[in-house]
């Protein structure tokens, strides 16, 4: 949590120099890169798929109003209700509220981006209400008194040893690193919490607006004994997540395991459909759904709707070379990866250093090339990085250094005389070896983890001068 308060180049900087979340990283990342590729090599037309989603993606952003109130209406027709939350504080006041209404004590969650975006937890323990979390990534945080590192993996940044720990601290365990005793050992707690529980508390894949269907992807079960054993069940959607159709969710659901963890489909799609009717053997007495706004209607009015397509699968984050390098707790938010580096500023404009999240990205494109709806990420990057100078968000530093680049530029003689400086001076530093392990400050940063290769001797306009008889600059 205390790397989370630094600068954000200093929870960098913590990360790099992190050994056991390098090693943590080093180990889990590449199998997530490896499974989703090997699931998508199987299909018979990937490209065309992703076309499909993307245009499912994009219709229903298009019709959201008239989807949206669909869905709410059809979900109020089946006995449930709804809570159209503007922002994450009308969110948990309404559970926060419900709760007291209904004398609940304990409440267990299922995963749910939703909901760590507006600190739900936070907001009801400030109510003395008891919250555990039940998939276990998001337990191991919980007790760890952590955030998620990963959209779906929330405690990947933890090695089992850690873990192991972690759970002889808190919960008594024997020392063990056998990961099945661990999980044992979680299940039997958490059985015993969902017996107890009043409310169980759920995020929503994606709702249906034709049927008033939630859907459910997950891989532990423990979402179906959330939304089922408590006599209430509040379920929390982003309001971008609404399809129209079955039809519609079919492809999107292809798509979304697929690109998660390599999935043909997650081992529970659970479809829910509001309180129990008469007859009924078992789930909750009431349903709530609360849809989500929380900045969402101002990004889909922006040059940023786009990211609103994004169905949470992951992938970005495991393609991207910056987050495979610093994991997720640098970005400092609930979000992270070349998404997060979108969405958070979004969706937090003021927290204080969000505009500088659309730097952490090499802007090479594994992530549009990643992403199962084709989200131009590193496009929105670049707009993210040119809003954030327009508003003046620069260092006086690097607003001096490019104004001085950009005066180099536009004089040729300048730039070829900046070039010869560099080329003598850095071959004469660099020696033979031809690389600089150390740059003075300003520059210091580059050389932290990397060396710096020194200028060529011929610069490029002089050989092409050589080999083409002109000193024409080339096109
Ligand atoms: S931006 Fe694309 S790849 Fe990244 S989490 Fe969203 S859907 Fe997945």
């Amino acid at each position: 949590m205390a790397t989370q308060m630094l600068p954000f180049y200093d929870r960098v900087e913590d990360a790099l120099q992190n050994s056991t979340l390098q090693h943590a990283l080093e180990r889990n990342m590449p199998r997530f890169v490896a499974l989703r590729a090997q699931a998508l090599n199987k299909l018979i037309d990937e490209a065309a798929l992703r076309d499909q989603a993307r245009a499912i993606r994009a219709k229903s952003l298009a019709r959201l109003d008239e989807l949206l109130t669909r869905l709410a209406d059809t979900v109020e027709a089946r006995g449930g209700h709804v809570c159209w939350a503007t922002d994450g504080k009308a969110a948990g006041q309404y559970i926060a509220e419900l709760a007291q209404r209904q004398a609940v004590k304990s409440i267990v969650k299922s995963k749910s981006m939703a909901s760590e975006e507006i600190h739900l937890n936070a907001q009801l323990e400030a109510h003395s209400l008891e919250v555990i979390e039940t998939d276990l990534g998001e337990y191991i945080i919980q007790l760890s008194g952590e955030t998620p590192s990963h959209i779906i993996a929330p405690a990947i940044h933890m090695t089992r040893q850690e873990i192991g720990q972690l759970f002889q601290e808190k919960l008594g365990m024997e020392p063990t690193e056998d990961i099945p005793t661990m999980t044992r050992t979680a299940r039997r707690v958490l059985r015993q919490r969902f017996v107890q529980a009043d409310m169980g508390i759920s995020g929503v894949n994606f709702g249906i607006a034709e049927s008033g269907g939630m859907v459910l992807v997950t891989n532990e079960g423990n979402a179906d004994l959330t939304t089922s054993v408590p006599r209430i069940h509040v379920a929390i959607m982003g309001i971008e997540r609404v399809v129209e159709s079955l039809d519609d969710l079919a492809v999107m659901l292809q798509v979304l395991a697929r690109s998660a963890t390599g999935q043909k489909l997650s081992v529970y799609t659970t479809f829910l459909s509001g309180p129990t009717r008469p007859g009924e053997p078992d789930g909750p007495e009431e349903f709530h759904l609360i849809l989500l706004d929380n900045g969402r209607s101002r990004i889909l009015g922006s040059a940023y709707a786009e990211a609103l397509m994004c169905i949470r699968c992951g992938a970005c984050l495991n393609a991207c070379p910056v987050y495979q390098s610093i994991g997720g707790h640098a970005y400092g938010g609930v979000y992270s990866g070349p998404i997060g580096s979108v969405i958070s500023p979004l969706l937090q404009p003021d927290v204080p250093d969000v505009h500088q999240l659309p730097y952490a990205s090499t802007l090479c494109g594994a992530c549009q090339e990643a992403c199962p709806v084709r989200i131009a990420l590193p496009d929105m990057l670049l707009r993210l990085r040119g809003d954030a100078v327009q508003a003046g968000k620069v260092a006086p530093g690097e607003q001096a250094a490019m104004t001085a680049w950009q005066a180099t530029m536009n004089n040729p003689a300048l730039y070829r005389a900046g070039g010869t400086m560099a080329s003598i001076i850095t071959r004469l530093v660099g020696g033979r070896e031809g690389v600089l392990k150390q740059l003075p400050p300003p520059l210091a940063g580059w050389t932290q983890h990397r060396d710096f290769p020194t200028f060529a001797k011929q610069s490029f306009s002089e050989r092409w001068a050589a080999q083409h008889g002109t000193d024409e600059e080339p096109q």
